[in-house]
């Protein structure tokens, strides 16, 4: 038998590679990673964190609004960029640090090296330029923003990336882009105070949301006074001498802004991976092809995460990295589970969803019970505030399980883990209904909507 360097050697030290690598050494296996940038991959450096961190700030803005509804006053109020940029710094360097010292006790070999493939069995350790072999390797690189390098003036723009480390906050920007990144960045500019466009070449924001939830989402944002233009691209973006960003739409219109951000989807890392020196396949995006168990078509090598372009979100690359172990180390073969994925947008009003949408229910099931509920939340009676809140639950109306729940409003990501437990163990609507409110909450709604609005028969409207 070949005797490897490593049992196990992971490519990348984000969500996937770093939990797999950390439990594989937890179990005494000898194991590599390899990581070229920070670790904590995306989530913790560029993704997650410091975007809830920056959503987190840019809520005070309101909160200082609604503030004199409840008697206080407050005085004039300033906003410090460079405060908050060194205060996230920090805080993702105490979680970097956190996820060095779990690899470090669990005897894992850090490498701060791009890696690459020499062959089948082979990693180049680019910093070195020594080489290592495995007898299993895990390909676990992640995505990069996709810098729309067909776009004349591209190289003028941002993307979420630069958004961490802007030296000034824009007085002006344009978001482009209709994703949940897109959508959580302009709102997040929003709240700080920039003067804000969000660009979208779809009809609406948030492709493959519940209509409901999308319609709620863009007409509050557009209340709060955020500009949306669907149904327009950038034609060019220009330089001027003064610095500032001349961007021509489709639609004719010229608008000169500070900066443009581009959000415009995510690209598998798999360029210079050298996955042409072991056999592995990709798909036309460059996203690595696995089967159920994330195995490529090379029988030793895996991959996990946004790079196979299943799920792109930190949990599901942390649950797909744990079914890997169990079926690669363990004998014990498990497929990662998609069902019912509970996920938040951090829109501000916030989304929480899990289950179907409206029209993906519509596919599958003859008839449903749709419940739904909009309404002002408490708190934003005193001050004065009129943005409602949305709940809608999608119900068979066979076997009464709920099968779609979707919320916009405060706390919707919090609600949202918890109705993915219901809708995990299959709850039906009575026990919805069974389910004593909690007093006074919004989400108490979630089990007080006892009549449906309406029902879908056959994907046709019907009265309730
Ligand atoms: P990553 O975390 O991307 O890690 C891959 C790592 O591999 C990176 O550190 C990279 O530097 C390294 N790497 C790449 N190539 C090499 C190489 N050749 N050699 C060595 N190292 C390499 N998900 C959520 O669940 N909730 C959210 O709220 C959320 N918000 C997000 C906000 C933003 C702005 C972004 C961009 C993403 C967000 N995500 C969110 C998605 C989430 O970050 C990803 O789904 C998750 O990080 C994927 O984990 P991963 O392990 O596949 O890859």
């Amino acid at each position: 038998m070949a005797s490897y360097d490593y049992d196990l050697f992971v490519i990348g030290g984000g969500s996937g590679g770093v939990r797999a690598a950390r439990l594989a050494g937890a179990m005494g296996k000898r194991v590599g990673l390899a990581e070229e940038y920070r670790m904590g991959g995306t989530c913790v450096i560029r993704g997650c964190v410091p975007k809830k961190l920056f959503v987190y700030a840019s809520q005070y803005s309101e909160h200082f609004e609604d503030a004199p509804g409840y008697g206080w006053s407050v005085g004039e109020t300033a906003f410090d960029w460079p405060t908050l940029l060194a205060n996230k710094d920090a805080e993702i360097d105490r979680l970097e640090a956190i996820y060095r010292k779990g690899l470090d006790t669990n005897k894992v070999d850090i490498i701060d090296s791009r890696a690459s493939f020499v062959s089948a069995h082979e990693v180049l350790l680019e910093a070195t330029g020594k080489t290592v072999t495995a007898e299993t390797i895990l390909v676990a690189t992640g995505g990069r923003p996709n810098l729309h390098e067909a776009l004349p003036g591209h190289e003028h723009c941002i993307t979420s990336n630069g958004a961490f480390h802007l030296e000034t906050l824009p007085k002006s920007i344009i978001v482009a882009g209709g994703g949940y990144i897109a959508v959580e960045f302009a709102n997040i500019f929003h709240g700080l105070g920039v003067d804000t466009t969000l660009l979208y070449r779809g009809v609406k924001i948030l492709n493959g949301f519940d209509e409901d939830v999308r319609d709620h989402l863009q007409e509050t944002m557009i209340a709060k006074g955020i500009n949306v233009i669907c149904h327009q691209v950038f034609e060019n973006i220009e330089r001027r001498a003064d610095g500032r960003l001349e961007a021509l739409l489709s639609g004719g219109e010229t608008k000169t802004v500070d900066q443009v951000m581009l959000a415009l989807g995510r690209v598998p890392n798999t360029a210079g991976l050298g996955l042409e020196h072991t056999g592995v396949e990709m798909d036309r995006s460059g996203a690595i092809i696995v089967d159920d168990y994330s195995r490529t078509n090379v029988d030793h090598i895996w991959a996990v995460g946004d790079v196979t372009d299943r799920v792109q979100l930190t949990p599901v690359a942390i649950h797909e990295a744990m079914c890997f172990l169990e079926t690669a180390f363990k004998d014990n073969p498990i497929k990662p589970d998609y069902e019912a994925i509970a996920t938040a947008v951090f829109s501000q009003p916030e989304i929480g969803t899990v289950g179907l949408t409206e029209a993906q229910a519509t596919e599958r099931y003859a008839e449903l019970e749709v419940y739904k509920a909009v309404f002002r939340p408490m708190h934003n009676i005193l001050p004065g505030r009129n943005e409602k809140m949305l709940m809608k639950l999608i119900v068979d109306a066979d076997s009464r399980v709920v099968v779609g729940a979707h919320v916009v409003g405060p706390g919707a990501g919090e609600m949202a883990q918890l109705l993915g437990i219901a809708l995990k163990a299959r709850s039906t609507k009575d026990q919805f209904d069974a389910t004593m409110a909690v007093h006074p909450t919004a989400a108490e709604e979630l089990v007080t909507m006892y009549q449906p609005s309406y029902r879908v028969r056959n994907g046709e409207k019907a009265a309730a």
